[in-house]
């Protein structure tokens, strides 16, 4: 399962192998700076010392525990001075022998923050970025919301409308992005985004679904073409079990450009219903582009399929207007 905890825990051992390279990239300084410098080595050699001979006093003599660890304080930051000069003259950076790390918010450990613990932007962007790795999210990461751009769309009347298409899809989006922000699992609320092509269905849906995984939920984008097949390979063979589990178990599902998926008697519309319903019944939320109308949809499917897609109470149906913007630009 593409799962946000199973990738956090993956971005945290990954976080544990660099912490562990950061040792060993020290390691190495230290030695190269003793070999380069005869004073740098007795530097560091008198601060280990100092470090060791400071620790077995405050256990000797633990009332006096803190004076010691004043006392080595000062001292640590004279040989720390003298470090820098000596780094200097022979020609190594000063914060050459620094604890080496590549994040320095979080020092590498994932979490910042005293006294409560919250993940590091470090460690949130590794986790969207594996995240977008997998399959059906890897347009994500450049569809988004902020990349959004409604300058495309012709800022001209649409025909018997007041609106504008660009002020049309100002209000879609606005709709889309209140859904993503508010989006709550096992609430079962979905979009149906319906309109021809070249309208910008499947990147606001892009947008929703990037929101809602960067929320923290489980969320699967799926061409219908692709899960028909997928469905069809695991009725007749068993296989792909784990991803039809993903799709009927994420608490987003996402669905592109259903109608454009052959109709295999016996396999389509079973597939689609069993997948809307098993979710249904679960009340975990679908967004799904189609060029179909809701007449469209019933008709192409059946009774069943088109009643929970069009289901009022528990889908917000959009309808894209307009002009085909792919005419214009290339994306
Ligand atoms: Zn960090």
């Amino acid at each position: 399962m593409v799962s946000r905890e199973n990738v956090t825990r993956e971005a945290l051992s990954d976080l544990e192998a660099q912490r562990a390279q950061n040792l060993a990239e020290e390691k190495a300084r230290r030695a190269e700076a003793a070999q380069k410098s005869p004073a740098v080595a007795a530097l560091l050699e008198r601060r280990q010392k100092l470090f060791f001979g400071g620790m077995r006093s405050a256990f000797a003599a633990p009332a006096r525990a803190k004076d010691i660890s004043a006392d080595m304080q000062r001292e640590v930051g004279e040989i720390n001075r003298a470090l820098r000069r000596e780094l200097t003259a022979c020609g190594l950076p000063e914060d050459y022998l620094q604890p080496v790390c590549r994040c320095q918010l979080c020092r590498d450990t994932g979490y910042v923050g005293e006294p409560v613990h919250e993940q590091c932007a470090c460690l949130k962007r590794a986790v969207m970025h594996k995240l977008y790795q997998n399959e059906g999210l890897q347009g994500l990461e450049s569809e988004n919301f902020a990349a959004f751009n409604e300058s495309i769309f012709p800022d001209t009347p649409i025909e018997g409308k007041r609106n504008t298409q660009r002020g049309y899809i100002r209000k879609i989006r606005a709709v889309c992005e209140a859904y993503a922000d508010g989006f709550r699992p096992g609430e079962g609320r979905g979009l149906l985004l319906s309109g021809t092509t070249g309208l910008g269905k499947t990147f606001l849906m892009h947008c929703v679904a990037q929101r809602v995984l960067e929320r923290g939920y489980s969320v699967v984008v799926v061409s219908a073409y692709r899960l028909t097949e997928l469905m069809r390979r695991y009725q007749f063979s068993g296989e792909g079990a784990e991803q039809v589990e993903d799709m009927l178990g994420c608490d987003l599902l996402c669905i592109d450009d259903l109608g454009s998926e052959p109709m295999l008697r016996g396999v389509t519309v079973s597939a689609i219903y069993h997948i809307l319903n098993e979710r249904r019944n679960a009340n975990r939320a679908i967004v799904v582009t189609t060029n179909c109308d809701s007449d469209g949809l019933y008709e192409k499917y059946d009774d069943r399929v088109g009643a929970r897609l069009c289901d009022a109470g528990r889908m917000q149906i959009l309808p894209f207007v307009g002009e085909d913007v792919r005419r214009y630009v290339r994306r």
